[in-house]
Order: C-alpha cells, then sequence, then structure tokens
C-alpha cells in the first residue's frame, strides 16, 4: 500500500499517519520527492481496509501496489534513485559509470598498473574479486583478505573507488572494511540471509541478476534489501541462461528499459559476463548505454591470456581505452556523458 500525501503535507500529519500504522502492525518507510512525499507501508495489509487511510489528514490518495516489490518500484519513488559512492562517484546521475578490473585481484602491482590504466581511460570505479565463485572447487578461489588489501591500496592510489563480491554473511564485516560497493555476484542473488545482511549496512550495494532469474524475482531480491533498510541499491544484467550456447550468456537487453519502468533504482549492464566473449564486449557495452543503463562494468587484465579467471571475456588496457572511446560518442547520442 503507498500512501501518497498532499503537497503541502506537513511534518505533523507525516507523523501521525507513521504513529497510527506503526500501531497496527506496519513498517512505514517515508520517501520524500521534489513535488511529493510517498509513504510506503509493509507488513499485514489487511487491517488497512478497516482504517480508511484516505481521511487522515494530508492524505490525497492511498494506492494499492498491484506489484509484489513496493519499495522498489516506481510507484513508491517516481524519482531516478541516485546512489553517492564517494565524493566524486554516483551511479543513476546523467554521467554513466564504468566500474574496471580484473575479475579477480592476482597481486598487489598487478592490481595497482590496471587501475592507473583503467582510470587514465575513463574508468571511476576498480573492480576486483577476492572471494570468487567459481564453478569448480578445483579453481582459483580469490586471494581473501589479501585481495581486499590490494584492491584498497590500488584504489586509494589512483583514486578510484572499488567494488568487490561478498559471497558469505561471515565476510560481510570484513569486506566493507576495505571496500566502497559491495557486489552480490549472479550465483547469490536469492541468498535471502545475504540479502537481510546487506539491507543492514550502510554502504551501496550492487545486485547481479541471476542466471536464470526472471526480473520479477530480481527485483524482489533488491526488495529484501531496502525492506531491511538500505536503499542504495544498484541492479546489474549481467546476461541469464537461455538455450544459446555461442556465448556464454545471453544479455537481456530488454531487462534496462523495462527496470528503469518499473524501478527507480539504477541499473548497469555488464557486458564481459553477459557475453564471455571478448570481442562482443565493446559492441554491447554501446547496446548498453543506447538503452539506457546508468553504467557498466567490464572486465579488464594486462594480460587476458594469463588471467586467473574470465580471461576469454577480459579486454586488455588498450583495447580498453578504444572501448571507452566509442562509448562517449554513444552517451552522447543519448543524453549522457562517460568521460
Ligand atoms: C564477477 O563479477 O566476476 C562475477 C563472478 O560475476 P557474476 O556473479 O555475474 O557471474
Ligand atoms: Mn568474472
Amino acid at each position: 500500500m503507498i500512501i501518497v500525501l498532499k503537497s503541502g503535507a506537513t511534518e505533523e500529519q507525516i507523523q501521525h499517519i507513521v504513529d497510527k500504522t506503526k500501531k497496527m502492525g506496519l513498517k512505514a518507510n517515508i520517501s520524500r520527492g521534489v513535488e511529493r512525499t510517498v509513504i510506503g507501508l509493509i507488513g499485514p495489509e489487511d487491517v488497512l481496509r478497516v482504517t480508511p487511510l484516505e481521511v487522515f489528514p494530508g492524505v490525497e490518495k492511498v494506492i494499492p501496489v498491484l506489484a509484489p516489490y513496493r519499495l522498489v518500484s516506481r510507484e513508491f519513488k517516481k524519482e531516478n534513485t541516485v546512489v553517492k559512492v564517494s565524493k566524486q562517484v554516483s551511479v543513476g546521475g546523467r554521467k554513466i559509470v564504468v566500474m574496471a578490473g580484473p575479475c579477480s585481484v592476482e597481486s598487489a602491482k598487478g592490481m595497482r598498473d590496471i587501475a592507473r590504466k583503467v582510470k587514465q581511460a575513463g574508468a571511476t570505479v576498480l573492480r576486483g574479486g577476492a572471494f570468487k565463485p567459481r564453478t569448480s572447487p578445483y579453481d582459483f578461489q580469490g586471494l581473501g583478505e589479501e585481495g581486499l588489501k590490494y584492491l584498497q591500496e590500488a584504489g586509494r592510489a589512483h583514486d578510484l573507488a572499488t567494488i568487490t563480491e561478498v559471497m558469505d554473511p561471515r565476510h560481510l564485516e570484513l569486506v566493507c572494511k576495505y571496500t566502497d560497493i559491495i557486489q552480490i555476484g549472479a550465483r547469490n542473488m536469492q541468498n535471502f540471509s545475504l540479502l537481510n545482511e546487506v539491507g543492514r549496512i550502510k554502504k551501496p550495494v550492487m545486485l547481479k541478476r541471476g542466471i536464470s532469474a526472471t526480473v520479477k524475482e530480481w527485483l524482489m531480491s533488491a526488495e529484501y534489501i531496502l525492506s531491511n533498510g538500505n536503499f542504495e541499491v544498484i541492479l546489474c544484467e549481467r546476461g541469464i541462461r537461455t538455450f544459446e550456447t555461442a556465448t556464454r550468456n545471453t544479455l537481456d537487453i530488454n531487462a534496462v528499459p523495462l527496470v528503469k519502468q518499473l524501478s527507480h533504482l539504477p541499473i548497469i549492464v555488464d557486458p564481459s559476463h553477459g557475453t564471455g566473449v571478448r570481442e562482443l564486449v565493446g559492441s554491447i557495452a554501446k547496446a548498453g548505454i543506447a538503452a539506457g543503463c546508468d553504467g557498466l562494468m567490464i572486465e579488464v587484465h594486462e594480460n587476458p591470456e594469463e588471467a586467473l579467471s574470465d580471461g576469454p571475456q577480459s579486454l586488455n588496457p588498450k583495447d580498453f581505452s578504444a572501448v571507452m572511446k566509442d562509448l562517449e560518442k554513444v552517451a552522447g547520442a543519448v543524453s549522457r556523458t562517460i568521460l
């Protein structure tokens, strides 16, 4: 249930509604927009059938929410959410934010070198996995805390914000200590205890779409995070599993404008995992921008042939730089910037 307040509604009237609904066992989330304040109610809504909220002072209308997600929905918040990551980096504004770096953090020097190069090319967030979700237990699993340190050092040295994946709620505190954005990987999109935990932190979370998740399931997962109090959520379309085997995944470009319609949250595109093929990364990144994404996550490695994970989809720094220049033109065509 969403309560839309009159444009002149007072703080007292808002508080009155919050107090009343709390007594009914509902949790009120307030969204203060430019034109209107909206209150989203969560909990057993049956009680509202007998209490006509329309008659409360300051209320303009009460809208039942048809979508199963509430706080994530456009109905709850009309304006786009802009997630502030650091002084320089915000996701969801006019500038398309590029997160780049290796799939896995491999060494201190490797991280420093790649940080310098992706920064030079125009990226503003440095990526690198320290806890890797590998299909085989025998593959490289990441450097753990050591990797987090290398990522942080390299980010600081080159004034880049950082992002890394957390797979286990027991590692959340540690990962938060070192990085600016917490990544929830595709395989953990429905790890509800992890979602609840990242919902309680005060740091931006990037939620990747699950390998076989529908858009609705994905938005429901985001709802878990918001319903715990953390509204700083960035969605990431990273391709889904289809019958097609020629590419690693099928990037669902439809999801970009669709999510923009359904939700106020920013959405970014990951053309690296979305294709699994280095030669396709630039084109799909362009498609993402044209479709309206707010950012990109691109894997870049000094020497992709020697990468410990995801080499075939990683760009070398030179190709990444060329792709970035190309992307600026597409960004300009849709009234955005990237560099
Ligand atoms: C990654 O970003 O390296 C990663 C493992 O991504 P995903 O969860 O999308 O597979
Ligand atoms: Mn990867």
